[in-house]
């Protein structure tokens, strides 16, 4: 298995080097930010924004989606976390974008005869997904009124950020 690697690698001194990143560090990201992005193995978010260890908490799934589950991180990060600034991303050419939610329901229950119970929440266009991001965290009610979300797509290339804006607003 290749996840033994991973687990030999943790014992030769990647549990060690983590303990010395952490040391000395508040629970509380110092930035006071969340990041929400998708799982693609490429991205590195401390790398893509110069962050370091303890400045910020990093919600992944496929997708970088605004799932019920991101906000249950997000609302608790604010709550007892004292975060309050969202920064979703999204990106480019991301495999989310390669089949529709029908299709890969089909293909689960071709494959296992059971059709889950979830949606895999698949997206034609990145931009467009980051906008009702933004759009259901700004209106979602346990979130502090006090949040800002912008969101980003993330050229998987170049890794440069689009920001994307909900229609009528330029936000600084
Ligand atoms: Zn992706």
């Amino acid at each position: 298995m290749a996840s033994e690697d991973l687990l030999r690698r943790h014992q030769v001194g990647g549990g060690r080097r983590a303990a010395a990143g952490a040391a000395g560090l508040a629970a509380v990201p110092s930035l006071h930010t969340a990041v929400v992005t998708c799982m693609d193995a490429r991205i590195d978010v401390l790398t893509l924004f110069g962050a370091n260890v303890g400045e910020a908490h990093v919600l992944r799934n496929a997708g970088g989606v605004v799932t019920d589950d991101v906000v249950r991180s997000i609302v608790i990060s604010q709550r007892k976390l004292a975060t309050r600034d969202v920064l979703l991303v999204q990106h480019s050419k991301c495999g989310l974008t390669t089949f529709t939610d029908a299709e890969f329901c089909e293909e689960l229950a071709a494959d296992t005869g059971i059709e889950p119970s979830w949606r895999p929440q698949a997206f034609p266009d990145p931009a467009e997904s980051v906008r009702r991001g933004i759009a259901r965290l700004r209106r979602d009610p346990f979130l502090h009124p006090d949040t800002r979300v912008r969101g980003f797509v993330l050229d998987i290339e170049t890794f440069a950020l689009d920001e994307v804006f909900v229609d009528g607003e330029r936000a600084g």
